[in-house]
């Protein structure tokens, strides 16, 4: 079986000059290990200790649904523009490059009181930051986030007073 840290490739200059890009998708080839992150995921106190997952689009999805299957907390998504039907939440948020905006629908926020938080990488913390001030904007509690892999130098942590774990530390 290979080992998690070495099915993360590494993309010098992708999307732009200057980021080097973590590329999660190799987890999925390696279904054993895919396994390990999910279960780990799942039991982890931020989710036993939370109604529902919000999963981040579009790689918080993989992981999100898996953990979301195997710990029977239900899910909802934190989705791109232009994807979500009905009436939205929206906030717009910075990322490591460029600008973005996250929505959610109403009816399913309106369902649960308190979160977890699910995203593949945990970078300078605006993409996660985006959904934890929706969620407080609408009165919800936040139990924790929980990401495959974070990128220390970028010292998202910090900005957060809400638990965070994340299996591999880049
Ligand atoms: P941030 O808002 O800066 O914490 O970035 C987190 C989000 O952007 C995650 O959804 C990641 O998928 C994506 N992301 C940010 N930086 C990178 C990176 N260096 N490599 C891969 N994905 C990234």
């Amino acid at each position: 079986m290979k080992k998690f840290e070495d099915l993360i490739n590494t993309y010098k200059d992708f999307p732009e000059k200057g980021i080097d890009f973590k590329d999660v998708l190799g987890i999925l080839h390696e279904p054993k290990v895919f396994n390990e992150i999910i279960m780990s995921m799942s039991a982890s106190k931020i989710i036993q200790n939370s109604e529902a997952i919000i999963s981040i689009d579009a790689r918080g999805f993989i992981f999100g649904s898996a953990v979301s299957l195997i710990s029977s907390k239900p899910m909802i998504v934190a989705r791109k523009p232009g994807k979500l039907p009905g009436e939205i939440v929206k906030q717009n948020y910075n990322l490591e490059y460029g600008e973005d905006s996250l929505s959610i629908q109403k009816s399913s926020l309106d369902k649960f009181n308190n979160f977890a938080i699910i995203d593949d990488i945990l970078a300078t913390g605006g993409t996660v930051g985006c959904v934890a001030s929706l969620l407080s904007k609408n009165d919800k509690q936040i139990k924790g986030f929980l990401t495959v892999i974070e990128l220390i130098n970028l010292g998202g942590r910090s900005k957060f007073n809400f638990p965070i774990e994340s299996l591999l530390k880049m």
